[in-house]
């Protein structure tokens, strides 16, 4: 008999024949992550897998954290395992873990079993019945409660037998790198960063990119930006960020285009130059975190008319149809809100358009980018410049 940790994993089932890619890639995951630790191993186990320490007690207030927040993981459950199935050294066990987890004032709960060896002498109902019977009268202070109880005493029956209650939840998903690669548009606002941990939570491996206009935009502003990305890191096991030098070709821009049509611009090369980081780091699409509405740049006919700028990938917006409030949420539990909120100070709003066009004309737009002189030299120097952080 050993504590163990119990990994659920959802969709990956669906996966047919690569399911076992699917589940390979999420052992590996758990494995590197734990890697640090002394001990620690991972096994398949019908469906599911199984953390194990072979050298010492397992630590869960160390080993929950780090697995819970890894895409492709639903949930978790610290449990008992156990060899011998025989129903007597279940009830024992059960009503060991039982008065562990109970404490002593009254409380409600009712087993339930999962068998997945259906050679098993006993259904799971009789299993069910009979070590909730001995639970029951062996401790003083519970009563069963089919219905609503507070404690579901699980007993699965698969190679080994578990014994556990409650599910701790994990980030859903898939299993990092199972679904290609992404370059995400990175600001220090709280938006991108949302954007950046929901894609990444459908198994994509991101690369990000922020735009970093000195002496306009401050050094702590571009730190924010840094420490965004490591918090990222922390769901995605490491982030490799681009920070490219944009001064120069926001002051193109803004000498050479009508106020209010200046972000749009803006929003342009930014797509142009990330479509080219993209095209070059492997990725399959840009990520912004573009929410539909919210400021004059993000209206359907300003996003119609910054789009066209990528030319070699779709640009995918996950917040598109999302709230601020429902954003600010996400961002609070995976804790890159209060790195967004930061404040910090840039020199100067001189980019800041007070009326800009909510309704640009994309042929409009298409139509002036070219009279832009210099422009595509200016990008290409830009990503010439451009420095390269692993973030772990
Ligand atoms: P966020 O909260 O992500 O900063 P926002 O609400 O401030 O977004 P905008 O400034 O209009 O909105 O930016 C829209 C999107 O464009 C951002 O979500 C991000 O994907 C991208 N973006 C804007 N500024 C930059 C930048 N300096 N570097 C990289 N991407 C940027
Ligand atoms: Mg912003």
């Amino acid at each position: 008999m050993r504590n163990v940790l119990l990994v659920k994993y959802g969709e990956i089932a669906m996966r047919g024949k690569n399911r076992y890619l699917v589940e390979n890639r999420l052992i590996r995951t758990i494995i590197e992550r734990l890697e640090p630790y002394e001990g620690y191993r991972v096994y398949k186990e019908q469906g599911r897998l199984l953390v194990v320490n072979e050298l010492h007690e397992f630590d869960y207030e160390l080993v929950i954290p780090l697995v819970t927040v890894l895409p492709g993981v639903t949930a978790v459950c610290p449990c008992v395992e156990t060899e011998d199935q025989s129903l007597e050294n279940l009830r024992n066990i059960a009503l060991d873990y039982c008065r562990g987890r109970f404490g002593e004032a009254p409380v409600t709960f009712k087993c339930e079993t999962k068998r997945s060896d259906k050679k098993y002498p006993h259904t799971s109902r009789e299993v069910s019945a009979d070590i909730g019977g001995y639970i029951l009268h062996s401790m003083d202070n519970v009563s069963v409660d089919v219905h609503d109880p507070d404690f579901v005493v699980m007993i699965e029956l698969r190679n080994n037998a578990y014994i556990y209650t409650g599910l701790i939840e994990g980030c859903g998903g898939l299993p990092m790198g199972t679904s290609g690669k992404a370059t995400l548009l990175m600001s220090g606002g709280i938006d991108s960063p949302v954007a950046g941990y929901l894609t990444a939570r459908r198994g994509v491996e991101i690369e990000a990119v922020y735009f970093d206009s000195p002496p306009y935009t401050s050094e702590r502003a571009k730190q924010k930006v840094i420490d965004l990305a490591q918090r990222l890191a922390v769901f995605t096991g490491g982030i490799r960020l681009h920070i490219v030098p944009f001064t120069e070709t926001q002051l193109k821009i803004y000498d050479s285009v009508p106020p209010e049509k200046m972000t749009i611009f803006l929003k342009r090369a930014m797509l142009k130059a990330a479509d080219m980081i993209a095209l070059k780091n492997g990725s399959q699409c840009l990520v912004t975190g573009d929410s539909i509405g919210q400021v004059a740049s993000q209206t359907l006919q300003a996003i119609n008319a910054i789009d066209s700028a990528a030319q070699n990938f779709v640009v995918l917006r996950p917040l598109c149809a999302m709230d601020k409030q429902e954003i600010v949420d996400i961002a609070r539990k995976i804790g890159t809100y209060e790195i967004s909120i930061r404040p910090y100070e840039d020199c100067c709003t001189v980019f800041v358009a007070k009326h800009p066009e909510t309704k640009p004309k994309k042929s409009i737009i298409e139509a002036m980018e070219p009279k832009i002189e210099g422009l595509d030299a200016l990008l290409a120097a830009a990503l010439e410049n451009t420095r390269v952080l692993d973030l772990k």
